[in-house]
């Protein structure tokens, strides 16, 4: 248990080194039979129930963020559920930042009565919990991207996506919420509308995860990264003329990295075709993974991997400048930093 509770789930092992062995997929079952023997730690329930509780909690984020980061909450959250640096919730919320957007307005059978020609013009952006509850301005902002790309961006209804389940090992609970999940994206699937997430570890367990513990049962869906969807339409849009003198620095997300391994050549192409350029940065894992660095035994080893990549690459680079695509990144760069990093998507907005 030790060893499986280094592990980062990053994935480096099951697609970059030549055995492929899955330690995230043989850890999940490991937890699951020793938990199923022995006490389970009550973070864990936290962690397995989050995406639950989240929707419920954006209803008073601004109650909540004072109770959680109230200091003897803080203390007691440490020593009762071994978690610290409780993220707070997005003030205002993704539907308040919305207000009054026909992106709040998604209708399956409305969308159904449109025609093949008018449904080509839509996108349906896949929601995941921590993007649209801690950092809504993110989905926010592709909405206004997709926008301004001449597209009608949509919201799916927020579904669990589950990767926490099995990060932690909640196998039966995960087959559960993945076998939901997949079995409403499939029906959506047959708009034949692009299905867009945010977040590229969460977009990627609708690949493996799901396919490992539903198999054939997975249904026919593919949920595409951000850069994904942009890549194969570049044409239909107008290039841009170069800009800018400096570089964006990318820093991608490492489960990104090991499975999207052109993810940063066609972030690159992206920026390029809209007038800016993107200097990839060397960096391995942040060291949050999830929920990986909120859990107070980890932290110092959390910490440890940041200052191994993240930290002296940023200490060099103009912040205001650098952009993550994960989520977790974002945030683990915020808590050490103090500072906030934009999605690439931000800057597109910002630029185009
Ligand atoms: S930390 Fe990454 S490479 Fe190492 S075992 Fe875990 S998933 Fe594999």
């Amino acid at each position: 248990m030790d060893a499986m509770n280094g592990c980062l789930a990053c994935k480096a092992c099951a697609s970059q080194c030549p055995i492929k062995v899955d330690v995230p997929s043989f850890r999940s079952r490991f937890m699951q039979i020793y938990y199923s023997r022995y006490q389970r730690p009550a973070k864990d329930y936290l962690v397995a129930n989050i995406e639950t509780l989240l929707p419920v909690m954006a209803k008073a984020p601004v109650v909540l963020n004072k109770v959680t980061q109230a200091k003897w909450v803080k203390s007691a959250t440490e020593k009762m559920l071994g978690y610290v640096d409780t993220p707070e919730l997005s003030v205002p919320t993704l539907k308040e930042s919305l207000d009054g957007h026909h992106a709040l307005c998604f209708n399956l059978t409305w969308l159904q009565a449109l025609s093949e020609r008018e449904r080509a013009d839509y996108l349906l952006i896949v929601q995941d919990p921590f993007t649209s509850f801690y950092d809504a301005e993110v989905v926010r902002d592709f909405v206004l991207l997709a926008e301004k790309l001449g597209k009608k961006p949509m919201l799916l209804p927020f579904k669990p996506n589950g990767k926490a389940q099995h990060i932690k090992g909640f196998l039966r609970k995960f087959a559960k919420t993945a076998s939901t999940t997949a079995e409403f994206l499939t029906d959506i699937s047959k708009l034949g509308i692009p299905l867009v997430g945010v977040d590229p570890a969460l977009v990627l367990c609708y690949r493996d995860e799901y396919a490992e513990i539903l198999g054939e049962n997975r249904g026919d869906f593919d949920v595409l990264t951000v850069h994904e969807w942009l890549t194969p339409r570049l044409e239909t849009w107008l290039s841009q003329p170069s800009r800018e003198e400096e570089p964006w620095y990318l820093f991608a997300h490492c489960t990104e990295k090991t499975k999207l391994p052109n993810a940063e050549k066609e972030w690159g192409n992206i920026f390029r075709h809209f007038g800016a350029e993107i200097m990839p940065v060397a960096v391995g894992c942040c060291g949050m993974a999830g929920t990986f660095g909120h859990e107070s035994d980890k932290l110092q080893t959390s910490r440890d991997v940041y200052n191994l990549s993240w930290q002296p690459r940023l200490e060099t680079l103009p912040v205001e400048r650098c952009m993550a695509t994960g989520y977790s990144c974002r945030s683990q760069v915020k808590r050490f930093e103090h500072k906030k990093l934009m999605h690439p998507l931000q800057v597109l907005v910002r630029i185009i």
